[in-house]
């Protein structure tokens, strides 16, 4: 029997590769979680689909920045944090916004597409806060994953809602994009 107040699991979000993270980021908080190409990208907490980019419509002529993940991926956690990966290769059909899905699920593979095309096969991985719909430059990372990465890599359930919520307060919901 799990504890109705059960503390919310995490799991790494590469499932059975070897993978490497860089600790920086252009432009923004986020890491990109380099490894082979069909590795599996499973659910890092349970949690509800978000949003969803099945189809790879980008090009170096259509630079748009809700595009550049190519498929992609996002989802609500049970801990309120929004957890986004892109450039698979595949994802589920299953995989639509509203299905529910359990901690250390299957959900996709590492790939290149979107602006990863040419590249290492990666993982781009970002952590944020839920917004309306597509609202890229959130979605892709506000806070520095590796903390977390590191931990449920070890088997610890280090969550990330604190440092989340309390840029959320800081910035508001739809901050003014940085970057590119
Ligand atoms: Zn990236």
């Amino acid at each position: 029997m799990v504890p109705a107040s059960a503390a919310p699991v995490y799991i790494f979000p590469i499932d059975g590769c070897k993978t490497t993270y860089s600790r920086a980021h252009h432009d923004y908080p986020a890491t990109d979680i380099l490894t082979k190409k069909g590795c599996h990208f499973v659910a890092p907490t349970s949690g509800v689909i978000d949003e969803v980019n099945a189809v790879d419509t980008y090009s170096w002529k259509n630079n748009d920045g809700a595009i550049r993940g190519g498929l992609s991926i996002s989802i609500i956690g049970d801990d309120g944090v929004r957890y986004y990966g892109s450039h698979f290769s595949k994802i589920y059909k299953k995989v639509v916004p509203g299905y529910q899905v359990a901690a250390g699920e299957l959900l996709a593979l590492v790939g290149t597409s979107g602006d990863a095309a040419g590249l290492a096969p990666h993982v781009h991985f970002g952590i944020s806060w839920p917004t309306k719909a597509g609202i890229w430059w959130v979605r892709r990372g506000e806070i520095y994953p590796w903390k977390y990465l590191d931990a449920w890599k070890a088997g610890k359930d280090l969550s990330p809602a604190k440092e989340v919520f309390a840029k959320l307060r800081k910035v508001g919901e739809v901050p003014k994009r940085n970057g590119y």
